[in-house]
């Protein structure tokens, strides 16, 4: 399929500012030269630890983040400077679902009306219309019309949840971002909101990228994962192919958990934690941590490469 969203050496450096020593700028390079490709329809999952940068490229694909570097195309076009004002209509195509949609929703409002802002905004149909397409989307997620009525404190996690989807949705976007969507739900709500967003998206020929910490999900939800660490991407893998991953970091991750056979993989244990992204290792970022770590590795940053069509390792081994 063609890809409707493409990531060309994207990056974001922050600057942080160090008090008592000497005027010395400093970077943290939160998501450092991170390029891949989201076909039409597809799921693409980005993995990784807390701070990794998964959330920071998720913002910056759907303009909430400015970058530092790089590109961002949606279908033909080039995404990454566009004006304010294209930027609102362009808004209709790409939105995002946060982990706690609570913290967005004015608590002041009842859904019915947090639903129909949108539109508002964005000057679309009538009263009527605009009350049709909202009843529309919140029937899509699962809601009865009594929902319409009701305030934000009124729902459950997994109500509220699919309250953030349903906003998301109203505009009829292309794309959509789903960044830790179901972490604070409980596990069999959380089955319930992934299938939901599956639906929506067979129905509706969505695209998403899907962000999580958690592997089962990611796995369970994307038809490709990337796995990130200290702001780039180390490895991507084909999901329905049943490709292995080779880069020692994901098979930590992966050994973690049991396969869809019950069956543990073999250990790898990481040593120490994430280091200070402010410093990040020479070399290989992972080598510190890397159980198969060689002299090379803490000189020579490996790059991203083709292991085969569709999967791209960065790791000398
Ligand atoms: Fe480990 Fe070296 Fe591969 Fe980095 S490049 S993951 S340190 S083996
Ligand atoms: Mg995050």
């Amino acid at each position: 399929t063609e890809p409707l969203v493409r990531v060309k050496s994207l990056s974001k450096h922050y600057e942080v500012s160090r008090q008592g020593l000497l005027e010395e700028k400093q970077y943290v390079r939160a998501v450092d030269d991170i390029s891949f490709e989201i076909g039409q329809g597809e799921t693409f999952g980005l993995v990784g630890e807390s701070g990794c940068g998964k959330s920071t490229t998720g913002q910056m694909l759907v303009h909430l983040l400015q970058h530092t570097k790089g590109n961002i195309y949606f279908g033909e076009r080039n995404i990454t400077d566009i004006p304010k004002k294209a930027m609102k209509s362009l808004r209709q195509e790409l939105q995002i679902v946060f982990q706690d949609p609570y913290s967005s929703l004015n608590p002041k409002k009842q859904i019915g009306w947090l639903l129909e802002e949108p539109l508002i905004i964005h000057k679309i149909g009538d009263k009527t219309t605009r009350q049709k397409m909202v009843a529309e989307v919140l029937e899509q997620v699962g809601l009865d019309p009594s929902y319409l009525k009701r305030y934000p404190h009124e729902l459950s996690g997994g109500q509220r949840q699919r309250v953030g989807i349903a906003s998301a949705l109203v505009l009829n976007p292309r794309f959509i971002v789903i960044d830790e969507a179901v972490s604070a739900l409980d596990v069999s709500v959380q089955s319930q909101i992934l299938n939901l967003l599956k639906e929506l998206q067979q129905k509706r020929g969505l695209t998403y990228l899907f962000i999580s910490h958690d592997l089962n999900v990611v796995q369970y939800m994307s038809d490709r994962v990337g796995v990130m660490y200290l702001g780039k991407i180390v490895e991507i893998f084909d999901v329905e192919s049943g490709a292995e991953p080779l880069h020692p970091y994901t098979r930590a991750l992966f050994s973690a958990i049991p396969n869809v056979k019950g069956e543990r993989k073999e250990r790898v244990l990481l040593k120490g934690d994430v280091p200070n992204p402010i410093h990040p290792p020479k070399g290989c970022t992972f080598h510190p941590r890397c159980p198969f770590a060689m002299e090379k590795c803490k000189q020579e940053a490996p790059i991203l490469q083709p292991h085969d069509s569709s999967h791209h390792v960065s790791c000398h081994l």
